[in-house]
């Protein structure tokens, strides 16, 4: 079957190398001059089931409120005169409820679960490389507090199968040598064994080498101008250099995913969650963290990948915009210096600001579009690279008529 792939990013490729798998016809269009490009480009990194907690929780709606005068915050809520970003609001502060909160995680969870097995299945069966990192993610608290309440919280992660464990600060220290410099600030870790790391913007590029080279022809450099249909079919993909047609099309768009499908009556309830990172060159291997991990009293994501040291920070519910000032880094700077201005160059930081495609619900949809022959791989919000190679094999299995080998139920699209 020829199959028509929109969007190049970490769930466009990964998608494409599952279809290819297949033995489908694949073509994969992107407005971009490579893959991986947009989000996919300098997240943190951390493949994560030890972190799968939906983000839409009891808690939240006191961050978003306080964000409004207090810009510290883990998720802040800068309110613009958009119908999108209200709805899009006001439909996350409906899944903040306990019970909603446990459901989102168990259904992100079993998907992580999955879709990191599946991404050393890819690795195994392709020998990309990406910087990758095994030995688990390290999670660590500054508070006695803080540390208690997040080994009680861990159980709705533990409860799906995820190996979650606590380590003392001297624990920590002996799992990961490269913290010793900042014990003093550590209480205790929940350690996740399982989890990893690696740069999602090299296993993109690598993984399309790899398919273009069996036969997947990249687009790049076409920007997608519409969607066509007719008598409930996808008809073609209207191009600035030309209509693409296939049998099946799989719309893998990432933030812009709902303006693409909206004009078909597909209502994707995608937003735009901002973020910001900084890459560093590692100046001292030493005192350097072996295992990725976040700060979590500070949402400071941090991830060794070979020869660079990746800091992410910051969920702002703000539009689509990438632009940044020096100011919207100074927080996570200033932070980031203290644990690990000793083995990183900072006055060589790369600079990143990326739109995380969020659902209300942190769930990604992973569905058949209401056309025959659409499908929707998209809203992976956070933990789109840890998600992406089970959800691309979920696809698959759907356009060849087999059974994910997970429950798919709260990956389906609903019409709103
Ligand atoms: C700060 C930050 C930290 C993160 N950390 C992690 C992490 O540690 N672990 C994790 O699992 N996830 C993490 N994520 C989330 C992850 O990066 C995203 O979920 C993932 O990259 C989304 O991939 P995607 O392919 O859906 O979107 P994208 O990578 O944005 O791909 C979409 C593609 O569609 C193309 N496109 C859009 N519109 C058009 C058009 N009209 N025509 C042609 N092409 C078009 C774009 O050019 C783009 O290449 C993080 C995100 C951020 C912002």
């Amino acid at each position: 079957m020829r199959v028509v792939v929109l969007g190049a990013g970490i769930v466009g490729v990964t998608t494409a190398y599952r279809l290819l798998k297949d033995g489908h016809q694949v073509t994969v269009i992107d407005r971009a001059t490579g893959p991986g490009q947009i989000t996919s480009f300098a997240n943190a990194g951390l493949v994560a089931p030890g972190h799968a907690y939906a983000w839409a929780s009891p808690a939240a709606p006191k961050m978003m409120w306080r964000s409004l005068w207090q810009g510290d915050q883990a998720i802040r809520f800068k309110p613009r005169a958009s119908l999108a970003q209200w709805r899009w609001v006001l439909a996350f502060l409906r899944q903040c409820t306990k019970q909603r909160t446990q459901a989102n995680t168990a259904v992100k969870a079993n998907l992580c679960r999955y879709a990191r097995a599946e991404l050393q299945k890819t690795v195994a069966e392709t020998g990309i490389a990406y910087d990758a990192n095994a030995g688990g993610l390290i999670y660590f608290y500054r508070t006695a507090a803080a540390f208690a309440a997040a080994a009680r919280k861990s159980q709705m992660l533990r409860a799906q199968g995820i190996a979650i464990e606590t380590r003392s600060q001297a624990e920590v220290v002996a799992l990961d040598p490269g913290l010793a410099t900042c014990a003093d600030v550590i209480q205790g870790a929940l350690y996740a064994p399982d989890d990893e790391s690696g740069d999602a913007y090299l296993f993109s590029k690598a993984l399309a080498e790899y398919c273009t080279a069996r036969g997947v022809s990249f687009q790049y450099d076409t920007v997608i101008r519409r969607l066509r249909a007719q008598n409930g079919s996808m008809t073609g993909v209207e191009t600035d250099k030309g209509l693409v047609t296939a049998d099946a099309y799989v719309l893998c768009l990432g933030v812009d995913s709902p303006a693409l499908a909206s004009p078909l009556g597909i209502k994707l309830p995608i937003y735009p969650v901002r973020g910001y990172s900084v890459t560093l060159p590692i100046t001292d291997f030493e005192t350097a963290p072996r295992l990725g991990g976040v700060d979590e009293e500070n949402l400071l994501a941090y991830c060794p990948m070979g020869d660079r040291l990746r800091l992410t920070a910051t969920a702002e519910i703000s539009g689509y915009s990438t632009a940044s000032t020096p100011a919207n880094f100074a927080p996570m700077l200033a932070r980031a210096q203290k644990l690990f201005g000793h083995c990183a160059d900072f006055s060589r930081a790369e600079y990143w600001v990326g739109l995380r495609p969020m659902t209300p619900t942190g769930v990604p949809i992973v569905d058949r579009a209401p056309l025959a022959n659409l499908w929707l791989n998209t809203g992976h919000g956070h933990m789109g690279w840890t998600m992406s190679n089970g959800c691309a094999q979920i696809v698959a299995d759907m356009i060849a008529g087999r059974a994910p080998e997970i429950d798919i139920k709260g990956l389906r699209y609903e019409q709103n």
